[in-house]
């Protein structure tokens, strides 16, 4: 089956343009709309006995951010999930505290098809 990549992001038009881009290059895509729904979304694809290969993120959301976000999944069961962010956000302080809090990686929107391939192909490994 398919590689599982759950996409983050609180922007409805991210959503769709991230999930159609992985989904062409042939992964398998879940999506939740902030960090407290991504969370809930690792659990249910848990429980229908799946697994998740990669976390893309985005950081400014509502409820919780991602940086609370990739800390809480480094605190769980899912810690050994790769995380990339994908997020406007540049300034040097919120880049290191994504790094401390554990993303492999951080792209920068507006979101290039190649560039995210080229990171997802990076960090999700062969099964
Ligand atoms: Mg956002």
């Amino acid at each position: 089956m398919e590689k599982l990549i759950l996409f983050v992001d609180d922007s409805p038009t991210m959503r769709s343009s991230v999930s159609f881009c992985l989904r062409n290059a042939g992964y398998r895509v879940t999506v939740a709309e902030d960090g407290q729904d991504g969370l809930v979304k690792l659990q249910s694809i848990k429980d229908k006995g799946d697994s998740v290969s990669l976390i893309i993120t985005d950081i400014n959301m509502p409820k919780m951010d991602g940086i609370s976000f990739i800390s809480k999944v480094k605190e769980s069961e899912f810690r050994f999930v790769p995380i990339l962010v994908l997020s406007t956000e540049a300034e040097k302080s919120v880049i290191d505290k994504g790094r401390a809090a554990g993303a492999a990686g951080w792209l920068l929107k507006p979101f290039q098809p190649e560039q995210l391939l080229w990171a997802v192909k990076k960090v999700v490994w062969p099964k």
